[in-house]
């Protein structure tokens, strides 16, 4: 079976036709794999209707613009010159003459090249997309992997290409970030709907690249965070809006109105209730601190008992030194808990006097032992720096009100590692993990589509309106 594929383009009046060929299949019907198109086939159509049909559109736009729109006077070619424009179907070079201006009216310049007004990037809106969509997901070089796999994309893209595209996305959204001061006042919950927000952040630390590497200081802190706001009693059903969000603080010189932006986006006002639960980070605290007095201000239960469980093993094995004493010791252990539950800090500190007294007995026999006792100072240190922000844990609970989410944890899970990978030790630039951070929480978020929607506004992309904060 032969089937030949032609294309008609009609001009605008539908009284002109051109007919050109595309593509001549020979297809075979023996064989399952016989059957309907091939990847290669498709990619061979996409990449031919890609051209003719681009090659179409420009030339009409340039007939619009050969002439002077004041006189009709044909302008003058003063330079020829090409432009090449990088689409999903392929990269394509057009001629781009430079005219030169009629002289019935004044200009600024004397030539000008018409097709910059078109082509005002070299990349299409729908190929940018894609490449800031799929980098944020996965790596820069698998996405390139999928993207080739499935579209007629030339081979000469290459990694560096979709690392520059995807990190001039991110550009982009923190400028139009940081130019965008609307309120967004169409997002504010109607009077009557209670508000619960809980947010939380938490902090990871990135290997830095290796211009980094020499100053000993390559490590830095990416912190990211996790907002969600549910309403209760509202007169209108409302689903809870979920936000991430991440910086690099180091280099982010307005974090703090970063934070405000995601929970104003989320229609939350700053009277309004609102829960931060934190990993009990000092930077972290500041921060909160800042962005919302009004706030409730919580060390994440869950973190408090992570450490406790630690020294809980500790326990186990003093009582292998020995028995007696060492389940005293991890009495006290189970005191100190209950103290902390309870939000009693200084008694919760006094029981940490009691256990480093009570631990010396071991200080021969038990092998681990000055693990334990830094284990101990370290524990205090913490829940000092944390006093202003340990509640009654237990009165809370009672009232059904939030003491911990794990989402803290999960959240840099989510956001940071799964991208940047935790295992492989990818080294990171302060600035490149700062803007693939933007990106990936809008991603994730489900918010990129509106942004690139709102770039260009006819863009044939279905999102959903929803309130962002950009
Ligand atoms: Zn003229």
């Amino acid at each position: 079976m032969r089937v030949k594929l032609q294309l008609v383009m009609c001009n605008d009046k539908g009284d002109e036709e051109t007919v050109t060929d595309v593509i001549t299949l020979n297809k075979h019907n023996q064989r399952i794999e016989h059957l309907g198109l091939t990847l290669a086939e498709s990619k061979q159509l996409l990449s031919t209707l890609q051209r003719q049909l681009l090659q179409q559109q420009i030339n009409t736009f340039l007939d619009t613009r050969s002439a002077c729109p004041d006189c009709g006077t044909l302008l003058k070619l003063k330079a020829r010159g090409s432009r090449s424009f990088r689409t999903l179907f392929g990269t394509l070079k057009f001629s781009s003459p430079r005219l030169e201006h009629c002289d019935c009216t004044r200009h600024k310049t004397s030539s000008f090249r018409p097709l910059s007004a078109l082509l005002t990037e070299s990349v299409a809106p729908e190929l940018l997309y894609m490449e800031a969509k799929w980098s944020s997901l996965v790596s820069y070089g698998m996405s390139l992997d999928a993207l080739q796999d499935f579209l007629p994309l030339d081979l000469g893209l290459d990694v560096k290409t979709v690392r520059y595209d995807t990190l001039k996305v991110a550009k982009r959204l923190e400028r139009s970030w940081v130019r965008n001061k609307r309120v967004l006042s169409r997002v504010i919950p109607a009077s009557g709907i209670t508000c619960l927000c809980l947010t939380a952040l938490s902090k990871w630390v990135l290997t830095g690249d290796v211009r980094n590497w020499l100053d000993k200081k390559h490590n830095f802190e990416v912190i990211v965070g996790k907002s969600i706001l549910s309403f209760e009693e509202g007169e209108e059903e409302r689903a809870p809006s979920l936000k991430r969000f991440g910086f690099v603080q180091t280099l982010d010189t307005q974090s703090k109105r970063r934070l405000y932006k995601v929970l104003q986006s989320q229609g939350l006002q700053m009277h309004q209730e609102i829960t931060f639960l934190s990993d009990g980070d000092d930077t972290l605290r500041k921060l909160q601190l800042e962005l919302s007095p009004k706030a409730t201000h919580i060390l994440d239960w869950f973190h408090l008992t992570m450490k406790l469980t630690g020294l809980g093993q500790y326990g186990k094995g003093l009582v292998q030194c020995e028995a007696v004493l060492g389940e005293a010791i991890r009495d006290k252990i189970e005191r100190l808990k209950w103290s902390l539950w309870h939000g009693q800090v200084d008694k919760a500190l006094g029981k940490i006097d009691d256990l480093e007294s009570a631990i010396e007995p071991f200080s021969e026999t038990y092998v681990r032992f000055p693990r334990l006792v830094k284990t101990l100072s370290e524990l205090r240190t913490y829940i000092v720096n944390n006093r202003h922000v340990i509640p009654n844990y237990g009165e809370r609970y009672h009232n059904g009100e939030a003491i911990a989410t794990g989402f803290v944890e999960s959240t840099v899970n989510e956001v940071v590692s799964r991208r940047f990978c935790k295992q492989q030790q990818m080294q990171w630039s302060k600035e490149g993990a700062h803007l693939l951070l933007q990106t990936r929480v809008r991603t994730l978020n489900g918010e990129l589509g509106t942004i690139f929607k709102r770039w260009y506004p006819d863009m044939d992309l279905e999102v959903e309106e929803i309130p962002i904060a950009a």
